[in-house]
């Protein structure tokens, strides 16, 4: 199934390639990972400890991060996952822009 973000001049075997090519190296990135019971750990993008553990997937009620194990050792890099074309870098200025701006209203 293609998606909006797709490139539609692409067959639908070079799709599947290009995503296959991707999966295989977003699985192989390191991530940050902290177990269930541990917590409640930070958000690596607002810093609120919205997250009951780390490196599962789970969306910070805050900002809307959906934590995916990146963290401050790859912050910069577009990873493609749940996050889309966001960095951490980014999504972090977006989120404190934000909150600058409900502070100051
Ligand atoms: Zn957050």
């Amino acid at each position: 199934m293609r998606g909006p973000g797709d490139d539609p001049t692409l067959s639908e075997a070079e799709l599947i390639g290009r995503r296959t090519a991707w999966f295989k190296v977003y699985t192989r990135q390191r991530n940050v990972f902290a177990p269930t019971g541990g917590g409640p750990c930070t958000c690596p993008c607002c810093g609120h400890t919205t997250l009951s553990e780390r490196g599962r997937y789970e969306i910070c009620e805050e900002c809307g991060w959906e934590d995916d194990g990146q963290d401050d050792h790859v912050s910069a890099a577009v990873r493609g996952g749940p996050n889309g074309r966001l960095s951490l870098d980014a999504s972090r200025s977006t989120t404190f822009t934000e909150t600058d701006a409900r502070s100051a209203a």
